[in-house]
């Protein structure tokens, strides 16, 4: 199950050097480099074929930490009102992946980090990521922020976040959710913690191994891991 995505996150690291060697030949720049972790709490969705591969990559402390991350996960999805309040309070209150080395501002699993943390780049510099960054701007600020997006090459003109950088990943979702339909029948998709946590579940995993949605999504709720905004099995 894990082979596929494990390809195709190579795949994805051979189209990603090449066109990013590409952008910076013709002047485009990456702000993103080691140590640069404001983008690390942000909400992260996966397939479940990709939390397997994190999964089998954590000691069992890290696992608890993401499971008590996956909790406020799911705390915040029973309470927020509305999308943009979950992913606000995700960055602020469910706050920063326990993957994270503070101190180094590093990834502990870089090497089974999900396709999101592959994939998002930045072509201005890393306070435009951080949380709240677009609130606290003056309307002077945004204004200045639109046109500078505008005119920076590789964004979508909306976002400073490097399009094609992210749109190059799209086989390795293919490749997920294949890979899911030929082993299962069916696939799961959701949030990075929660999925992460499932994947350790030997009983969620058996059900998923036999097809068996509803009993996975039951496995999943008797864990206090269920909620729509968090969970999708199918
Ligand atoms: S996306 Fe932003 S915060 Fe994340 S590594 Fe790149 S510049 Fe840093
Ligand atoms: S898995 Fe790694 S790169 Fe992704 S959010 Fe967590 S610490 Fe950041």
């Amino acid at each position: 199950m894990t082979e596929p995505v494990r390809r195709a996150y190579a795949a994805y690291g051979r189209r990603a050097q090449a066109w990013t060697a590409r952008y910076q030949e013709r002047g485009g720049r990456v702000y993103c480099g080691a140590g640069c972790f404001a983008c690390c709490n942000m909400p992260i969705r996966v397939s479940l074929a990709e939390a397997l591969v994190t999964a089998q990559a954590l000691t069992e402390g890290e696992a608890a930490r993401v499971e008590a991350h996956a909790r406020r996960v799911l705390h915040n999805a029973r309470t927020a009102p509305n999308d943009d309040v979950y992913v606000e309070r995700h960055r602020v209150e469910v706050g920063f992946c326990p993957l994270l080395d503070r101190e180094s501002g590093g990834c502990t699993r870089y090497d089974a980090r999900p396709t999101r943390c592959r994939d998002t780049f930045s072509a201005l510099p890393a306070r435009y990521c951080e949380a709240g960054a677009w609130e606290r701007m003056t309307r002077r600020e945004r204004e200045s922020y639109r046109r500078e997006v505008a005119r920076t090459p590789g964004t979508d003109g909306e976002l400073h976040f490097i399009a094609p950088l992210e749109h190059l990943s799209e086989p390795v979702w293919e490749a997920a959710a294949k890979a899911m339909r030929a082993e299962w029948g069916l696939e799961a998709w959701g949030d990075f913690w929660v999925l992460t946590t499932l994947a350790r579940d030997g009983k969620f995993m058996a059900c998923m191994a036999r097809g068996d949605a509803r009993g996975a999504w039951q496995v999943a709720g008797a864990r206090g891991l269920a909620h729509r905004t968090v969970l999708e099995i199918g």
